[in-house]
Order: C-alpha cells, then sequence, then structure tokens
C-alpha cells in the first residue's frame, strides 16, 4: 500500500449508518470499500443452516476456521456478493435468525482471530474505507483516520426499521429497537475487542446528517490529517 493511499476506518453501533456513508465515501476516494460484519454474518449464517448450537464455542470456533468467507464484486457498484466457499449467502446474512445470533459468535476470540486475520490482508491490497466495530481499535490502528460513528437510539432504529421494511421483514418497531440494544450491549461488553472509539478516533453525531454530509464531513477531516 503507497503512503498516500487513504486508510479510513468506520467504527460505531448497529444501524448507525456505517455501510452507507463507507459507500459513499469509498465511491468518492476512488477506493475499496469492506464491510467486516458480513464476515461475522456468513459464519453465522453457516452455524445455522448445519443446525449447530450458537452457544458452542468450540463448534462454532471450528467451524469459523474450516469454512473460506469471500466477498467478491464491486461493494461500490452495489453489486457484491458474499460467499461461503462456493455458496451464495448476500441474502441469507440479513435474516432476523443471523441479526439474533451474530453477536454471541463474534464474540469468540478465535473466530475474531481468523476474521482479523484476512481483514488486514485485504486492507494490504491498497486504499480503504474498512467498517465495523474494532476496526480503529484492533484491525488497522495505525490508519491515518478513525471515524467513530454515533446516533440516537430512536434514530437508529428507525433507520433499522426502513431496512427491513424495504426487505418486506420489519416487525413491530419495539421489537426492532430491542433487538438492536441488545446486540448493541453484548458488543461493548464482549471480552475480546469489544466495540469502542479508538483514542484517536474522532466521533461523528449522525442523528440529524443525511450519509452525504456525513460524507463532507469525513472528507473533510480527511483533507486535514493528509
Ligand atoms: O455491522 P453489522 O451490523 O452487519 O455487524 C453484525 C455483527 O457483527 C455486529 O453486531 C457485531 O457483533 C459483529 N461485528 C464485529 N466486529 C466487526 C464487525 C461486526 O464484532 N468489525
Amino acid at each position: 500500500m503507497s503512503e498516500s493511499e487513504p486508510v479510513i476506518t468506520i467504527d460505531g453501533p448497529a444501524a448507525v449508518g456505517k455501510t452507507v456513508v463507507g459507500k459513499l465515501l469509498a465511491e468518492r476516494m476512488g477506493c475499496l470499500f469492506v464491510d467486516t460484519g458480513v464476515m461475522y454474518r456468513a459464519v453465522t449464517a453457516a452455524a445455522i443452516e448445519e443446525n449447530m448450537d450458537i452457544a458452542d464455542e468450540d463448534a462454532v470456533t471450528r467451524l469459523a476456521k474450516s469454512i473460506g468467507i469471500s466477498i467478491v464484486g464491486d461493494a461500490v457498484a452495489g453489486i457484491q456478493r458474499v460467499m461461503v466457499d462456493d455458496k451464495d449467502v448476500t441474502d441469507k446474512i440479513r435474516s432476523q435468525s443471523v441479526d439474533r445470533n451474530v453477536s454471541v459468535v463474534a464474540s469468540y476470540a478465535s473466530v475474531r482471530d481468523a476474521m482479523v486475520a484476512q481483514q488486514r490482508e485485504m486492507a494490504s491490497e491498497g486504499g480503504m474505507v474498512m467498517v465495523g466495530r474494532d476496526i480503529g481499535t484492533v484491525v488497522l490502528p495505525d490508519a491515518k483516520l478513525k471515524i467513530y460513528l454515533t446516533a440516537s437510539l430512536q434514530a437508529r432504529a428507525k433507520r433499522r426499521q426502513a431496512e427491513l421494511e424495504d426487505r418486506h421483514s420489519g416487525g413491530a418497531f419495539e421489537a426492532t429497537m430491542e433487538d438492536m440494544e441488545r446486540r448493541d450491549r453484548i458488543d461493548s461488553e464482549r471480552e475480546h475487542s469489544p466495540m469502542k472509539p479508538a483514542l484517536d478516533a474522532i466521533p461523528v453525531d449522525t442523528s440529524h446528517l443525511t450519509a452525504e454530509q456525513v460524507v463532507e464531513r469525513i472528507v473533510e477531516l480527511w483533507r486535514t490529517v493528509i
């Protein structure tokens, strides 16, 4: 990776806008985009497919080490697919059962080690916007610009609900909010690589901003660090 190529990390809780902002930002900067959440979701979908007990850390870890997760296609152009070995799991990883179980899978240290190794390899390919929960703290601690997105729980739950309704799978608003709160709690309280801002991350509150406005703010911040 050359010195001049942007490496920008974006972390933050569920439905805060990381993916929408990350994709637009990558397009603007002319670099790659990786949403690391899909990798933890892919392991979870594979475990569900195998009827595994998600609480069985050894079995889930063995599975995570034995499968090959690949992200193919161009996210910025909107034609990205997530594969587990040769199976396309792009739609499956957005199911409610994956939503409910992914945080437990992501709390397992060896699952994380396997994912982080792959993420670092991806980042060595060039300029990159990488989004997740531990990108600034653990995966790419030397990134020049680290962003931590925040938004009120209400604003995030509204966005998630709209997303679910787009996919015709929306349930009660309160249930969406509760699921999200539960996932954030597990993600921020876990022992290994908990979700938190890196010490040098810049917080951006997205509650009252459009995705384009958030991108504009990050581009301005990028100009101050190069
Ligand atoms: O970002 P997304 O909501 O798709 O992430 C799904 C889950 O994957 C998160 O709730 C979290 O448990 C896990 N995750 C993680 N570390 C990352 C990205 C996602 O633990 N870098």
